[in-house]
């Protein structure tokens, strides 16, 4: 196998992975293909909707076919993409068991020439007793062993799933284990249910447990992710391989998907989209269809939804926006909202793995955006490794002006300007949200020198920064300390909070007009 990385932001990734011979690039949606009911036909959705890879059940395939002589897969699906085939182990976790063993069910998928494939595992499932969950990953990790001299030396790719559920330290240990097995792929099992049900704060929590502990080289797939709401969230948390049934089975229940949540179709007196369905039909053309045909469209636009998404996100990727496409996907519902918020606790491992600075200026909207890779990567270079410069005894924090970079503007040159008279040694900080202090040399330094916050500040954000403000303060004590303050909520709870801390601070306001040259006069006294 060979999986190279082209680009990524947070722990999102471009890449291109090969499987005999044919190069596919991820991030990569596989539309689950039922052959005996292909709501759209395999070729077709390589044709018109631009799949290069599809997932099938190897398990279904041989419950029907197993009888066919020199069963070829791609053949029997008229296909020549890649071709993933699951094991079964989804018709486990529905029905409890399945009539085949993973010897068998291995040797098929060689057989039949799947291009990737899943050894026979036990899905975690869901609210179940925590020896059953023990049990789960324990047994699956059992089977990936017994496997290994089955799989060995095959030109497909295998996958091994993580198992674990809701259950964190479990979903660690599986990853951990079976990471040091030799596939090519891993998988998370079983958050369809946790999806079903839109708990998707413990889907991320489950996610990042598992890409944190899987190997960081191998490609990571999100069993059944596939609506397009979720997509964003998902890769930007490190996954590169997605598969769902949902543009079909949404289709049947006449659900058309959108970026913005589910509609139900006879609800719709627009088609908010610009696929070929959609633009060529108005919803009552689609509406008076006999239901087949219907469910048949509804499909079709459901899957260009899912595919466009999918090119949205790899482009937010190239240009280093993932985190604002993530921000906007996950207000479309209270449950992605949350989940957001839970991923914010992640910001440290997304900061790692996004590259710097990218050409595009940074955009805060809210509180959420604090945990943006440029915010926490730049308050640990200000705390960590920023150094006052040496032999100074008087830090002038001063409200940011206007413009950008800030150390450039015309107000600030003027007070160094003055208080240079004056011979002191000062270091010059800039109070900004949402960073804390910009100190004047890292002033027309990225992200400091090219963002945007949204005005008014919410609450969250004002005391982030005015906390983060304080720990740079702590950590580099200093002599003597003039804040030169705005009259705005955030700069007064500032002052505020400094007055009480440090009585000797010398507080001056800024009027209307900006430096008078009566302040300059007080900071230089
Ligand atoms: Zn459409």
């Amino acid at each position: 196998m060979s999986f190279e990385l082209r680009d990524r932001d947070l722990l999102g990734r471009i890449g291109r992975l090969t499987v005999k011979g044919k190069t596919i690039e991820t991030p990569a949606f596989m539309p689950v293909v039922n052959p005996l009911i292909e709501t759209i036909p395999a070729k077709k959705l390589r044709q018109d909707f631009g799949c290069e890879i599809l997932i099938t059940n190897s398990y279904i395939i041989r419950n029907h076919f197993k009888d066919v002589p020199n069963l070829e897969l791609h053949k029997l699906l008229d296909y020549d993409g890649v071709v993933m085939t699951d094991s079964g182990a989804y018709q486990i976790l529905v029905y409890g068991e399945v009539e085949v063993t993973q010897d068998e069910i291995i040797n098929w998928q060689k057989q039949i020439g799947s291009d990737i494939s899943v050894i026979l595992d036990i899905p975690t499932g869901w609210d179940v007793p925590r020896e059953k969950v023990e049990f789960t990953v324990k047994e699956t990790l059992r089977r990936a062993e017994e496997a290994l001299p089955l799989i060995e030396d095959t030109p497909n790719l295998w996958v091994g799933p993580i198992q674990g559920g809701r259950h964190l330290g479990l979903v660690a240990e599986s990853a951990t284990r079976i990471g040091k097995m030799p596939f090519d792929i891993h998988a998370l099992g079983s958050p369809t249910e946790v999806m079903e049900r839109y708990m998707y704060p413990v889907l991320v929590d489950m996610a990042m447990t598992a890409k944190l502990n899987a190997p960081v080289e191998r490609p990571i797939h999100l069993f059944g992710a596939g609506h397009p709401n979720i997509l964003a969230m998902s890769v930007a948390m490190g996954y590169d391989l997605f598969d769902s049934a949902a543009y079909a089975l949404f289709a049947k229940d006449e659900r058309y998907l959108t970026t913005r949540g589910t509609y139900l179709f006879k609800d719709l007196q627009y088609l908010p989209c610009s696929c070929p369905v959609c633009r060529n039909q108005s919803p009552e053309d689609i509406r008076d269809l006999p239901r087949g045909e219907r469910q048949r469209v509804i499909a079709q636009h459901n899957m260009h939804v899912t595919m466009s998404e999918m090119e949205t996100v790899k482009q937010a990727i190239s240009e280093g926006s993932l985190w604002d496409l993530v921000e906007t996907r996950a207000k479309g519902h209270a449950q992605m909202t949350s989940a957001l918020k839970t991923l914010s606790k992640y910001s440290k491992h997304l900061e790692a793995g996004s590259p710097g600075f990218k050409g595009k200026g940074v955009f805060y909207y809210d509180y959420h955006s604090l945990a943006k890779p440029e915010v926490i990567r730049y308050q640990n270079r200000l705390v960590n490794n920023y150094q006052s410069p040496e032999n100074i005894d008087t830090r002038i924090l001063i409200s940011a002006p206007q413009r950008k970079p800030y150390s450039r503007s015309r107000e600030f040159r003027k007070l160094k300007e003055k208080l240079a008279q004056g011979k002191k040694e000062i270091q010059y900080c800039f109070i900004a949200a949402p960073y804390g202090l910009i100190p004047e040399y890292l002033a027309e330094t990225y992200p400091a020198s090219q963002y945007q916050i949204a005005e008014p500040l919410d609450q969250e954000t004002i005391q982030h920064t005015v906390n983060n403000i304080i720990e740079y303060l702590e950590k580099y004590p200093i002599k003597n300390t003039v804040i030169i303050f705005r009259d705005n909520e955030m700069e007064r709870e500032l002052v505020g909070k400094l007055g009480e801390k440090y009585p000797s601070i010398k507080i001056e306001e800024l009027d209307q007009t900006g430096l008078s040259d009566q302040i300059l006069g007080l900071i230089i006294k």
